[in-house]
């Protein structure tokens, strides 16, 4: 199958979805997670009509970002975030969904060129309170995102999450609920927050019948990635 087949199918998975929980196919964005997979397989996915794309390791996604420049793409980085790396993260990307501390928050903040849109923001959480996760606790989240709101050059958009692996089907729609109601939330303070980033390949349909706004879908799209 190649990736025009594939992605025919997820649309149809969301479409399902979205008819099974009444919600308009228009409030979801597919984004194509295109980890491991080289600049040749996002143009085929931009031929499928995808743009929205997303990327977890800076140097990987530096290499195709300019190799790409001039193409119409919207770029979210999805990864692990470290200090050292935020300045090729803020002087490329259109979104960030992984900030869980002000202090990287801080840094894409002082580092994004004034010439650029302010930097969308979503702010990770911890939904299944796993020690091996990032992602802020749900409790901090007030704080966080007045903090964010504050800085100049970013926007806060909304929130990403990442439940932990093999939880039970009841389980995952209970996290993915809760978030949802932190969304909503969220948006008495910040009106302007409109995003829900969660569902990936496997579980996309139980994340937008609980609300999500933003599913990352990678090997559903490019095909299985080989191992890191
Ligand atoms: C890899 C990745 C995805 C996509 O995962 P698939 O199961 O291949 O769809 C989504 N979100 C994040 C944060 C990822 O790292």
């Amino acid at each position: 199958m190649n990736i025009a087949e594939r992605t025919k199918i997820i649309r149809d998975r969301i479409q399902n979805a979205c008819q099974r929980s009444n919600r308009d196919i228009n409030e979801i964005t597919l984004l194509a997670v295109s980890k491991t997979y080289g600049s040749n397989h996002i143009e085929d996915a931009l031929a499928a009509g995808l743009n929205q794309i997303g990327e977890n390791y800076v140097q990987e996604a530096v290499e195709k970002f300019d190799k790409l420049k001039n193409k119409q793409l919207t770029w979210h980085f999805i990864g692990p975030l470290q200090s050292n790396k935020t300045r090729a993260i803020a002087e490329r990307f259109d979104w960030v969904q992984t900030v869980d501390r002000l202090k990287i928050a801080q840094r894409l903040n002082d580092q994004r060129p004034e010439e650029l849109l302010p930097l969308n923001i979503c702010v990770q959480v911890n939904i299944s309170q796993d020690p091996a996760k990032s992602g802020i606790m749900l409790s901090e989240l007030p704080q966080v995102a007045d903090q964010i709101s504050t800085l100049n050059n970013l926007r806060l958009r909304g929130l990403m999450a990442i439940p932990a692996a093999n939880l039970e089907q009841s389980q995952l729609r209970l996290q993915f609920k809760e978030m949802s109601r932190a969304l909503a939330e969220l948006k008495k303070h910040h009106p302007h927050c409109d995003t829900l980033s969660m569902g990936m390949t496997g579980d996309l349909e139980t994340a937008i019948e609980s609300g999500s706004t933003m599913v990352r879908v990678g090997s559903g799209i490019f095909g299985p990635r080989e191992p890191k």
